[in-house]
């Protein structure tokens, strides 16, 4: 990675304090990240390190207890909630571990749904979702129905998706944590494409080793603090 890179995204002092019936869960503590753009980053930690909750917090799906979260130097926190729904749907990328595709909804609905929210016009719309398909392999099946897909296929049309919407960076929370380690490899194998290909910045958390191993850099938390952050080969 060029040094000169521009952050997409930076923390400070991130933290987020849930209550669990009164008692404070410290799941981020203070975290101070900067990711630049085209990365292909991974979260890595034990169950409750925090992963989640930090996916959470960069995409604005909640807010912090202390601290900040700035996208392109803009504090997320700052917006109104009408304002950060725009922001998302126009800049951040979402790949969720159970897929969440619209089951009522072929592939190619599914990933022109977003540029529809987005008021892009059908010509424009279809004419991207067919070469997001095609690009995660799918060009034959972008007329079924995500129970038609497999597991793999299904989150293939995910990241398809994620990306619809020429976001800023993508957010995925353990994507092949519900595929088998050939469907896992596959989607390393897209996701690195597209990253190589289109400059996307990706961000995703894992348990599995196989999956560390293909990341340029990445990133270990332990209990709501960063306790590593390697850059690789890749
Ligand atoms: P990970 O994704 O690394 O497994 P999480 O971010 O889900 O970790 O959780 C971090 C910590 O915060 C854990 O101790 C978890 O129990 C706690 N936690 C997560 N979400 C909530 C919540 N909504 N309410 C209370 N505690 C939570
Ligand atoms: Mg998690």
């Amino acid at each position: 990675m060029e040094p000169s890179m521009p952050v997409v995204i930076q923390t400070r002092g991130l933290t987020r304090t849930y209550s669990d019936h009164g008692v404070p869960v410290h799941a981020l503590n203070e975290v101070d990240l900067d990711v630049e753009q085209g990365e292909f980053t991974v979260l890595v930690g034990p169950s409750g390190s925090g992963k989640t909750t930090l996916l959470n917090q960069l995409g604005g799906l909640d807010g912090p207890t202390a601290g900040k979260v700035l996208v392109d130097g803009v504090d997320l926190g700052s917006m109104k909630s009408g304002k950060l729904i725009e922001f998302r749907l126009h800049n951040i990328g979402f790949v969720f571990q159970a897929f969440n595709l619209i089951p009522v909804l072929t592939a190619r609905e599914n990933v022109e749904f977003i540029m529809l929210l987005q008021g892009r016009d059908r010509t424009e719309r279809g004419r991207r979702a067919e070469e997001l398909l095609e690009q995660v392999g799918l060009a034959g099946m972008m007329d079924r129905r995500p129970r038609e897909l497999s597991g793999g296929q299904q989150q293939r049309v995910a990241v398809a998706r994620s990306l619809a919407s020429r976001p800023r960076f993508v957010l995925a929370d353990e994507p092949t944590a519900s595929l088998d380690s050939a469907a896992a490899a596959d989607l390393l194998d897209i996701m690195e494409r597209l990253n190589g290909e289109h400059r996307v910045t990706f961000l995703f958390s894992t348990h599995d080793p196989r999956v560390v191993r293909r990341a340029r850099r990445v990133i270990t938390l332990q209990d709501g603090r960063v306790t590593g952050d390697e850059r690789t080969a890749g």
